[in-house]
């Protein structure tokens, strides 16, 4: 696998354009999988669907990461599905852990409060959201890369992938990639929106313009709907989780506690930062792409690609309903910009 950019300057392909095998185009991307040692059976059917969807052409590595070791079984294990090259990380202590000036007390007394609510007496799951939302794209074995696709264990891919979406992300200058959105459970989040219009208010230089704010606002009550893109699936450019912005948007929100006083998901800061920060025409849905995590699944609609790529039923496809929130992020403006509106309400 060359890991060198040299994707020259193109013509936007189509999804359903099948690009040659053989393309010299390429870019630096890799897989990234946050995994448990215990969760290496459901892993590998992950991996396998993925290779035979579509890295079995492509050869695309790897990184795996912990915050334990990996036992040399799961590495065995798991390098025998993958066709590309696997690495194997562990995450430094600063990141899964208790920053300073959270109080481990109120922390724990919040998972007590939060019990009935899902995940919400989990102290691990909580680590894992900060570690997704603040911290993955500073592992050292991601340096070297563009791209990254986020797989976890347990999921399903539906249709052959005949192209390469990493080179598409590169070659439409795409910043995020999702197959499914759909709206979070309020109780996760409650002060999550004011600390993020707050975040806006201190720092209006970060905000983007046009936006894609309007898409996770509600017209009436200038709340937020809840809205946002399902991130155990991800395509992305690491350069806008690393920029300065998106780093100033997650610190301002680790200060302000709520992966440990609530229960913050790694998924609604990623599409609030999307939100803020990017355009509409950066955003991309792999409509394309069968997409199964339990309980939705993403599932292409057109007779022709699901007869011929896929095994998925189209008509059960999350898109289709209200729980989904892709129809109006579809339908949305590319030129929408309610940032100004958006902190008058207070
Ligand atoms: P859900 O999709 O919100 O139900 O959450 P998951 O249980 O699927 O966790 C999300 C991702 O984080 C998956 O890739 C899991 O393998 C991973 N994950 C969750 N908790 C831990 C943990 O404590 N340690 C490690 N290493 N990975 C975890
Ligand atoms: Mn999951």
């Amino acid at each position: 696998v060359s890991g060198l950019s040299t994707v020259p300057d193109l013509a936007p392909i189509l999804p359903n354009e099948p690009t040659p095998v053989s393309a010299s185009q390429r870019v630096k991307a890799c897989f990234v999988i946050l995994v448990r040692n215990s969760d290496i059976h459901e892993l590998r059917k992950s991996m396998r669907e993925v290779e035979d969807r579509f890295n079995h052409k492509f050869n695309y590595p790897y990184v795996f990461l912990n915050n334990e070791p990996f036992t040399e079984e799961f590495k065995e294990l798991a390098s025998a599905v993958a066709s590309g090259n696997t690495s194997y990380g562990l995450i430094p202590k600063e990141h899964w852990g208790y920053p300073s000036w959270i109080s481990q007390q109120k922390a724990a007394e919040t998972r007590t409060k939060m019990k009935d609510i899902i995940y919400g007496w989990s102290e691990s799951y909580r680590h894992m959201c900060r570690y997704e939302s603040g911290f993955f794209y500073h592992h050292p074995l991601l340096q070297q890369y563009d791209y990254y696709w986020r797989v976890e264990p347990g999921v399903k891919f539906m249709c052959d992938i005949d192209y390469d979406p990493f080179v598409y992300m590169h070659v439409n200058q795409l910043k995020y990639g999702f197959t499914i959105s759909i709206h979070e459970y309020r109780e996760t989040i409650p002060t999550l929106w004011e600390t993020t219009k707050r975040f806006m208010r201190d720092h209006p230089e970060y905000v983007s313009h046009p936006n894609t704010l309007e898409w996770v606002v509600d017209q009436k009550s200038g709340d937020y709907n809840l809205c946002h893109f399902w991130s155990n699936f991800e395509i992305g450019d690491l350069a806008f989780l690393r920029s300065e912005r998106y780093q100033a948007y997650f610190d301002y929100l680790d200060q302000a506690g709520g992966f440990f006083y609530e229960r913050w998901g790694d998924a609604p800061v990623h599409s609030l930062a999307v939100a803020m920060f990017l355009r509409k025409d950066e955003v991309h849905w792999f409509e394309d792409i069968g997409y199964f995590h339990n309980p939705a699944s993403n599932c292409p609609n057109d007779p022709v690609i699901n007869r011929d790529k896929c095994h998925c039923d189209p008509t059960k496809s999350v898109h289709l309903g209200s729980w989904s929130c892709t129809k109006e992020f579809m339908a949305l403006d590319p030129n929408s910009d309610i940032s100004a509106k958006v902190l008058t309400v207070e």
